[in-house]
């Protein structure tokens, strides 16, 4: 895949879940198109890890661990931020997880409200202190990572599927309410992406693995930097125009 490149020179980029997948790949797209990078996960090594690579290829980064479903470890992330970098301008909230998979009458109520805490609150949280220092560097932008699960129902997984269209409600809703202040709002909509999240969904359903390459039109699985690349462009100049809309990045498949 060729690269994109971006000029994010000096500007600042906070990023949820960036231990792995595709919060990883999109941290380190960032710090390569000149941005300082505040880079969160609860995983501490798999982030210090991101964090030499970047200080060794010549980025700036810095890691501070945030749960993003309790709201004083997420207010403290963007203070940490603003303390270490002076500003925000950009975001891509990005941390989820899967949860159980069940059909809808024999799920959990520890499982929704587990899911729904970070993936959805998580959102909201990150948000609700991003966009005051995003109105204070004069606007911004913020990439939520939804799914194809927001667009689309899914069997088994309906805490996920629940929660992922909660993330492009919340994503249009804050478009609405900050476009005047040059604040734009998008989520991205990933398909089948080889991340570990994907990895344990294959492992344990047999057959998975086949069912989504038949399944997704262009016949292959997703790789990270396919939807880095798309957070990067939405963030950057180029997309400028582009506000409260909620991007498949899926091979075709919300298209069928
Ligand atoms: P991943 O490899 O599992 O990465 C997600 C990261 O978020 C992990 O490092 C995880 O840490 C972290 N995280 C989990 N709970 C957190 C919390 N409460 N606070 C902060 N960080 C937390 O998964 P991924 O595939 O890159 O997923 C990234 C995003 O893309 C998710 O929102 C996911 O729903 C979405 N997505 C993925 C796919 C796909 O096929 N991969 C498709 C559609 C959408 P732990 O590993 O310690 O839990």
């Amino acid at each position: 895949m060729g690269s994109i490149s971006f000029d994010f020179d000096r500007k600042v980029a906070l990023i949820t879940g960036a231990g792995s997948g595709i919060g990883e790949e999109t941290a380190m797209k960032f710090a390569e198109n000149g941005a300082r990078v505040m880079i969160s996960d609860l995983k501490k090594d798999s982030c210090e890890k991101l964090l030499s690579r970047i200080n060794d290829s010549g980025g700036e980064a810095i890691f501070f661990p945030c749960d993003v479903s309790d709201s004083g470890q997420v207010e403290a992330l963007v203070a940490q931020t603003i303390a270490k970098f002076g500003q925000l301008d950009m975001a891509c909230n990005n941390a989820g997880i899967e949860g159980e998979q069940g059909m809808t009458a024999l799920s959990s109520e520890d499982n929704f409200n587990r899911v729904t805490a970070i993936n959805t609150k998580g959102v909201w949280l990150c948000m609700k202190y991003e966009i005051p220092q995003l109105l204070k560097s004069g606007g911004g932008a913020i990439v939520n990572v939804s799914s194809i699960a927001g667009l689309i129902g899914f069997p088994g997984l309906a805490a996920y599927v629940a929660s992922k269209h909660a993330v492009a409600g919340l994503s249009k809703t804050a478009a609405l309410e900050y476009a005047e202040s040059n604040i734009r709002v998008n989520a991205v909509c990933p398909g089948p992406i080889m991340t570990p999240m994907l990895k344990r969904l294959m492992e344990t359903t047999p057959g998975f693995r086949e069912q989504i390459i038949a399944g997704v039109p262009q016949h292959r699985i997703g790789s990270p930097a396919d939807v880095a690349n798309t957070i990067l462009y939405l963030c950057a100049e180029q997309a400028s125009y582009i506000n409260g809309q909620c991007l498949a990045v899926d091979g075709g498949w919300v298209a069928q």
